[in-house]
């Protein structure tokens, strides 16, 4: 019988000790998915060390062998305790596909690698003509010899300016339908004839990127799964991009700022807490907070059990990123004008001048902007309507 509050003691512990000022800075600025990437590693190194940096993972490859409601007691308290995000790609989404897929000398090669941060992955599917309609992709990757030689463009690359591994989906047969003539190739980004070229987006920040590919030489070896299989090879991945994300811990971090917030943000004579409208705003989000943390809980007893989220993760996608954006939007109305500078400076982990604004509204702006992507990345929320109307309605 596991000793749960014992356990979520010991993690504080941990983080009290290894949590630095600098790193829970970084931690306290992450305005979207992705910290400051030096505090990023800096932190998966720590981890690694303690041998808690893949929670989810078997203890056979490195996992701490924690049950669920372990994995949610650390998940939660390196929120509360502002612990910097690590760069989720490898270990969150391709780990457990090498595990599953992988051959024995795929596994021995990159899950030590990944786990350590020597190895950091980002994730290459979408192209410019193909993001909802994925197989529709025309990256190229075509034999010769013990090598294949891809040719190509991949975009919306989150953190290729950071990684030096990428894992694609690649069309090696273009003579069958689209779905099964694409594979699965894992490539190293400095390989020659990989350029890199970052996209800034609407927050004046560079997360993601295009990757060109040309005449780029793969070996056969880099193959994961079958060739042509790579769409089930990739289908499998994002049911864990889409369903291994904890929502509900998110949505609490942000209510809890919500509700310093409204008392620190001014409005008239009284404060935006006492508003009426607001607080029934507030509310309405707390109850679909409270829907969606049962709703996860729901989904991770039936993985306990062996089970694969499945087609319920795009639920719990729609409804954790449309909630999200919703706390955004209350956040916004609440520090008013105080959100409006736009200083990419101040928000980093390292900057010690002047505030342009409260501390209380520093990243509200940023979060806001950043967050509209939610609804788009790891597929839309259109598309997972679709997902729901046919795999859990049956419509
Ligand atoms: C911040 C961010 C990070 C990302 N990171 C990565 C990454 O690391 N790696 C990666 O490979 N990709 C990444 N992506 C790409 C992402 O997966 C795609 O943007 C997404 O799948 C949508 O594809 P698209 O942009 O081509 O839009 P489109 O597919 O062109 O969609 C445009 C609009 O049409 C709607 N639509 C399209 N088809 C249908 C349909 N059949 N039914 C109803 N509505 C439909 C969509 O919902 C959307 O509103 C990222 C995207 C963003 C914004």
């Amino acid at each position: 019988m596991i000793d749960y509050p014992a356990f979520r003691e010991s993690v504080r512990d941990f983080l009290h000790e290894a949590l630095t000022p600098e790193l829970r800075r970084a931690g306290e600025l992450t305005t979207s998915v992705f910290s400051d990437f030096d505090a990023a590693l800096a932190w998966q190194k720590k981890l690694h060390a303690q041998g808690w940096i893949a929670p989810d993972w078997p203890k056979e490859f490195g996992g701490p062998g924690w049950d669920i409601q372990q994995r949610a007691i650390f998940q939660e308290e390196c929120k509360l305790a502002n612990a910097p995000s690590v760069v989720m790609m490898g270990i969150q989404m391709l780990g457990p596909m090498l595990m599953h897929y992988g051959t024995e000398d795929q596994k021995h090669h990159y899950l030590p690698r990944m786990l350590s941060g020597e190895h950091i992955w980002c994730q290459g599917y979408s192209e410019p003509g193909a993001g909802s309609d994925l197989a529709s992709l025309k990256t190229s990757a075509i034999r010769d010899g013990s090598d294949y030689v891809v040719t190509g463009t991949k975009i919306w690359t989150s953190m290729a300016q950071h990684a030096n591994q990428i894992f694609c989906l690649v069309r090696t047969d273009k003579s069958v339908k689209p779905q099964a003539g694409i594979s699965f190739l894992l490539i190293e980004l400095d390989s020659p004839g990989i350029s890199i070229a970052p996209i800034v987006s609407l927050d004046g920040q560079v997360e993601q990127c295009q990757v060109f590919f040309d005449d780029v030489r793969v070996p056969c070896a880099n193959l994961l799964g079958a060739e042509n299989d790579g769409w089930s090879v990739a289908k499998f991945l994002l049911e864990f991009e889409r369903g291994g994300h904890n929502f509900t811990i998110d949505v609490k971090k942000q209510l809890r700022k919500i509700h310093r917030q409204a008392e620190l943000s001014p409005w008239g004579e009284s404060t935006r807490a006492e508003d009426i409208v607001f607080q029934h705003r507030l509310a309405e989000a707390e109850i679909d907070a409270l829907a969606l943390e049962h709703t996860e809980l729901r989904i991770k007893g039936a993985a306990e059990t062996g089970g694969n989220p499945g087609a319920l993760s795009s639920l719990v996608k729609v409804v954790g990123t449309e909630l999200g954006q919703r706390l955004n939007e209350l956040s916004m109305d609440l520090v008013g004008p105080a959100a409006g500078p736009q200083c990419l400076n101040i928000l980093d982990p390292l900057y010690s001048g002047d505030m342009p604004v409260p501390e209380h509204a520093l990243t509200t702006m940023a979060e806001y902007i950043n967050n509209r992507a939610s609804t788009i990345y790891g597929g839309t929320a259109e598309i997972q309507r679709s997902i729901i109307a046919k795999k859990v309605l049956g419509l």
